[in-house]
């Protein structure tokens, strides 16, 4: 059985302000069934302040991006060391919007998993296909070469987390049906466990898209969705916890 993770993603949004935010998460989850995995990754500099704010809770802090190596002359740039100094757990990987907006290629996301096993973080690696894609049939073609060049062989033995996330369903309201779910993920098991003899079956694979309190329940009930990865949901405390109330019910 794979403990289900709950995960937000606040993009460059927060404040210091936020903090009453992650206060807010980490005392509801208090008071809901410690049967899933909590995590919000808010900008790098609200990582430190959050992890203190959240140090009594269960709920985790992680980034939304790491660089490949540990220090050096990378202006602008925040390493795997770094975040797991400042008191994350997690980091994102892959995030379609890092793809898009820097050109990440599949080895750089497999460079940034390295360094989060060298940092003791746990990596979440994205995966998602475009509209086009989708619509050219080609989904189940970029999932799996997204798979192949973003997890590194070293990935064999460690604890990583995989995120379906249709680019088409990113903040777009366009949420990909239960078939659809169903068939990436289902996809992505096998993918995995062809790759990882008996580890596939540790991984979290979690579905991001849309993702809110009113569609929770039947994506986190489908075959293979061991959670979400949540942007615009997360922001809100209320709407947060309502979809890890639906992880444990
Ligand atoms: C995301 O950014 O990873 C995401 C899934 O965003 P949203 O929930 O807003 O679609």
């Amino acid at each position: 059985m794979i403990r289900p993770l709950i995960a937000g993603n606040w993009k460059m949004n927060g404040l210091e302000a936020w903090l009453e935010v992650i206060e807010a998460i980490g005392d509801g989850l208090n008071k809901q069934p410690d049967a899933a995995d909590c995590l919000i990754c808010p900008p790098f500099t609200m990582i430190a302040a959050a992890a203190k704010a959240a140090d009594k809770t269960r709920l985790n802090i992680g980034a939304q991006d790491c660089h490949t190596v540990a220090n050096g002359a990378h202006t602008g740039d925040i390493s795997a060391e770094m975040i797991a100094d400042a008191g994350g757990k997690y980091v994102i990987v892959g995030h379609s919007e890092r793809r898009a907006d820097h050109g990440e290629s599949d080895a750089t996301i497999a460079a940034k998993v390295e360094a989060a096993f060298r940092a003791g973080l746990t990596p979440i690696i994205c995966v998602g296909e475009t509209l086009s894609e989708r619509e050219s049939g080609e989904t189940i073609a970029v999932i799996s070469s997204q798979l192949a060049g973003s997890i590194p062989a070293s990935a064999f033995g460690q604890h990583f987390v995989v995120a379906y996330e249709p680019v088409w369903a990113i903040g777009t309201g366009k949420v990909a049906s239960v078939e659809q779910v169903e068939e990436v993920h289902d996809k992505i098991r096998e993918i995995l466990g062809e790759r990882f003899p008996g580890q596939a079956n540790e991984t979290p694979i979690l579905y991001g898209g849309s993702m809110k309190p009113s569609n929770a329940p039947e994506l986190l009930a489908v075959g293979n969705v061991n959670g979400g990865l949540i942007g615009g949901a997360s922001l809100k405390a209320d709407d947060f916890l309502s979809i890890y109330a639906a992880s444990v019910s």
